[in-house]
């Protein structure tokens, strides 16, 4: 066997509701993007799908929700499901991906059942302000920080292929690097006509690029995920992207988007002799 890689799995809790205005995101309402838009799942499906992620190999659980950033309904929602699949499923990690957080919901959250914090910086501080004018990078810059100072395992990453030069990548890179986060998920845009941000400037060869300098500067350790826009670059190449250095990858579907089935990704593992994780700890 080569390596392992460690599947995760989201869940997209509370969806498609967002007033911001970040121009790669079907979940803003401005853009009336074709997606399935929907309030809080029921936990109990929440926890039943849980057990199918599960199933499939997850070792990562994401409980997204759309929105600028918590407040108390939604901090005191992603607790009880949280709470609820941990009674439920064993060896599941938990994460959260809810924006914009202070240190007491995090706290909150770290007390019941939360083991990680997703807060994407998605792109460099410089070209932040040209794909999202109501919120800054240094907020979401503070509350990856946030996460690590309650002792939540930090998740942060990016999306490449919006407009953003070389320069902005590599400074997205470093920005990650100097939070020295525990799991990184590399995103590549997927355009959508109704986002203003109609087409992806980045080809496979740079994907890649990006891939190799992100675990060159995180170090041998860390989790490097291949997320969103993975079947779209790499679909039959995935063996490039482990050998430049990915250890990670969501099975199923992401936010609003389709991903590969579950199975056929177990199967492309299989066939190219790469086992699945089955534990967060090695
Ligand atoms: S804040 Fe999050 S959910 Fe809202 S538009 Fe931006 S990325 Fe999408």
């Amino acid at each position: 066997m080569k390596k392992e890689i460690f599947l995760c799995a989201i869940n997209n809790i509370l969806s498609g509701t967002c007033l911001e205005d970040c121009k790669f995101c079907t979940q803003s309402v401005r853009y009336h993007a074709d997606i399935e838009r929907y309030n809080y799942k029921s936990i109990d499906t929440i926890v039943q799908e849980a057990k199918k992620a599960k199933s499939y190999g997850a070792l990562g659980y994401c409980l997204v929700t759309a929105g600028k950033g918590l407040d108390d309904k939604k901090v005191d929602f992603v607790a009880r499901a949280s709470q609820a699949i941990k009674a439920e499923v064993d060896n599941l990690n938990l994460i959260a991906c809810n924006g914009t957080a202070s240190i007491e919901q995090l706290r909150y959250l770290k007390e019941h059942g939360i083991d990680s914090y997703n807060h994407n910086l998605e792109t460099s501080e410089d070209y932040y302000a040209t794909i999202c004018t109501t919120h800054s990078w240094s907020e979401r810059y503070e509350t990856c920080q946030n996460a690590k100072s309650v002792g939540l395992q930090l998740c942060t990453g990016g999306i490449f292929g919006m407009g953003e030069t070389a320069e902005d990548r590599t400074s997205l890179l470093n920005a990650i690097a100097s939070l020295n986060p525990e799991s990184t998920p590399l995103n590549f845009y997927h355009p959508n006509k109704a986002l203003p941000i109609k087409s992806r400037n980045i080809s496979k060869e740079e994907a890649l690029l990006i891939v190799s300098r992100a675990r060159k500067l995180l170090g041998e350790e860390k989790l490097l995920m291949v997320a969103g826009g993975r079947e779209l670059l790499f679909e039959g190449s995935e063996e490039l992207m482990f050998e430049a250095g990915a250890n990670a990858m969501v099975i199923g579907n992401y936010l609003t988007t389709t991903g590969d089935a579950p199975l056929k990704d177990k199967k492309m593992l299989e066939k190219l002799g790469y086992g699945v994780a089955v534990s967060c700890h090695g």
